[in-house]
C-alpha cells in the first residue's frame, strides 16, 4: 500500500475528550475514528488489525471443531422474557427499541438465548451432540462508563462461542480444550506470558467461571496473582473459602491491575432448560443440553495491545497483528533516482510476499519518522540518498529500537 493512496492522515492531537491512551494513539495514527463516547469506526488500518486478530481466533476456534456463523443484532423481547433477562433491572446494558408495527426489540448484547433457541431446529438426538458454534459480532451495550477507549465500547466486536453437549464429560472436554485454545490465542498475540486464566464467580454448575485477565495498568479489573504457582483469582472470590480450594493463601497473591480479554462460562443444563432446548438421550429420555459460552473481546484486545506495548513514541504492534510487516520510508524522493530505487524495493518486497506500507509522500524526514513511530509497524526500512551511496538500507526494529544497515540482498534474505 502506498501511503499517498491511504485516505487516513496522522494527527498531532487526539480529540480533547478522549482520555484513554489506546484510543488517543489509535485515533492519532488513523486506525480508528471516534464517532462518540464508546463508539469508534474502524478505518482501513484499524480494520486490518481487527481482521488479523479475528483470523488468529478463527484458526484456534476451528481447531476446536466449531462452525462459524453470524446471528442477528435485533432480538425478540419474548425470548429474553422467557429466561427473565429482558428487564433492565436484570440486565443493565440493554439498548431497546419499539417497532413501528408494534412490540419491542432488543439489540444483541449477548447471544446465548437466541442461539440456544435456534439450536432447537438442529439438535434432537444425542447423535447430534456435541457441537459448537461461534461468531464475530458487533455487540451493543448501554455501558454506563465508556472512558477506556477501545477497551470498553458501547458497540464493540466480540467473538462469542456456544457449546452444546449431551453429557458432562462431553461438556468438560470442550470446556478444557477451549481453555487451551484461548491461551494459544493470547500467546500468538504476544501477551501469553502475562495473561492468566482467572477463577471468577458465577459458574452455574461448577463453582467458578473462568476469566482471561491480562496484566494492564489501564485495565478496569484487579486480579490477585501468584506468578510462580500460575494462580490468578478474581476480586469477587478472593475473600471466600475458595482460596483454600485453589491451594493458595491471600498473602501469596499480588493485587494487579488487569483487563479481561475473554471469559468462559459453564451453564450446566440450566440455560437449555429455560430456553427449552432438549434432546433424546440413548434411552430415549428427554434431556436438557449442557451448554457453555465463550467470549473474547476482539476490539478490546486491540486496545489492550496498544496499552501494553506502546512506548512514548507511539504504537508498537506485535508482528502477528500489524497491518503491514514493513514500513518502507523513502527520503529524498525529489531525487528521481532515489524515488525509482524506492519503487523498486517496494515491488521486490511485495514480490517476496512481504506486506509493506510505503511512505512515498513528499514530506520531511522528521515528519516521516515521527509518523512511522506512531503507526508502530514492526520494521522500518529507510531508503535515502546516503543509503544509496553506501548501498545499504537502515532497518529499524520498532519494538527494540535496534538499527541495522543491510544491503539489498541482506534485506530480502532477512525478511524472507
Ligand atoms: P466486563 O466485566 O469487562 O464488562 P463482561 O463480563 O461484561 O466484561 P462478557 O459479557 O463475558 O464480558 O463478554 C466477553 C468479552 O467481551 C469480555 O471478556 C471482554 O473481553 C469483552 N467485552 C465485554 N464488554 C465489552 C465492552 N463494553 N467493550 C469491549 N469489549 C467488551
Ligand atoms: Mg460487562
Amino acid at each position: 500500500m502506498r501511503q499517498t493512496k491511504l485516505f487516513t492522515k496522522t494527527q498531532k492531537e487526539a480529540p480533547s475528550d478522549e482520555e484513554a491512551l489506546n484510543a488517543q494513539l489509535l485515533i492519532r495514527a488513523g486506525y480508528i475514528h471516534k464517532e462518540m463516547a464508546g463508539v469508534y469506526q474502524l478505518l482501513p488500518l484499524g480494520l486490518m488489525v481487527v481482521q488479523k486478530i479475528k483470523q488468529i481466533v478463527r484458526e484456534e476456534m476451528s481447531d476446536l471443531g466449531t462452525n462459524e456463523m453470524l446471528a442477528t443484532s435485533l432480538q425478540p423481547k419474548e425470548l429474553w422474557q422467557r429466561t427473565d433477562r429482558w428487564d433492565d433491572e436484570k440486565v443493565d446494558v440493554w439498548f431497546k427499541s419499539a417497532l413501528q408495527a408494534g412490540g419491542e426489540v432488543g439489540f444483541g448484547w449477548s447471544h446465548e438465548e437466541p442461539l440456544a433457541n435456534m439450536m432447537k431446529n438442529h439438535i434432537s438426538s444425542y447423535k447430534d451432540l456435541p457441537l459448537g458454534i461461534y461468531q464475530f459480532q458487533n455487540k451493543l451495550r448501554n455501558e454506563v462508563r465508556a472512558k477506556s477507549g477501545m477497551m470498553r465500547g458501547r458497540e464493540f466486536i466480540m467473538k462469542d462461542a456456544y457449546s452444546f453437549a449431551a453429557t458432562e464429560e462431553q461438556h468438560e472436554d470442550f470446556y478444557t480444550r477451549s481453555q487451551t485454545a484461548y491461551m494459544n490465542v493470547f500467546k500468538r498475540l504476544g501477551i501469553g506470558d502475562d495473561t492468566y486464566m482467572t477463577y471468577a464467580a458465577g459458574g452455574a454448575f461448577t463453582e467458578f467461571s473462568h476469566e482471561f485477565q491480562t496484566v494492564c495498568e489501564a485495565g478496569e479489573d484487579v486480579t490477585y496473582i501468584n506468578k510462580e504457582k500460575g494462580v490468578a483469582i478474581n476480586e469477587e472470590v478472593v475473600d471466600t473459602a475458595d482460596l483454600e480450594a485453589l491451594g493458595v493463601t491471600k498473602d501469596e497473591l499480588v493485587a494487579t491491575k488487569t483487563a479481561e480479554v475473554g471469559n468462559i462460562f459453564n451453564f450446566g443444563r440450566s440455560k437449555a432448560e429455560e430456553v427449552g432446548l432438549f434432546f433424546k438421550d440413548e434411552n430415549g429420555e428427554r434431556t436438557p443440553v449442557w451448554m457453555g459460552s465463550y467470549g473474547i473481546g476482539i476490539t478490546r484486545l486491540m486496545g489492550v495491545l496498544v496499552e501494553k506495548m506502546a512506548d512514548e513514541k507511539g504504537i508498537v504492534w506485535p508482528e502477528s497483528v500489524a497491518p503491514y510487516k514493513v514500513h518502507l520510508v523513502a527520503l529524498n524522493t525529489d531525487d528521481q533516482e532515489i524515488s525509482d530505487w524506492a519503487d523498486g524495493v517496494y515491488s521486490s518486497l511485495k514480490d517476496q510476499g512481504i506486506t509493506v506500507l510505503y511512505d512515498d509522500r513528499d514530506a520531511r524526514p522528521g515528519e516521516k519518522f515521527a509518523d512511522s513511530d506512531l503507526l508502530g509497524l514492526p520494521y522500518r526500512v529507510v531508503v535515502s540518498k546516503k543509503g544509496k551511496e553506501a548501498g545499504t538500507f537502515e532497518v529499524v526494529t520498532r519494538a527494540t529500537g535496534e538499527v541495522r544497515n543491510l544491503t539489498e540482498e541482506e534485506l530480502y534474505a532477512d525478511f524472507s
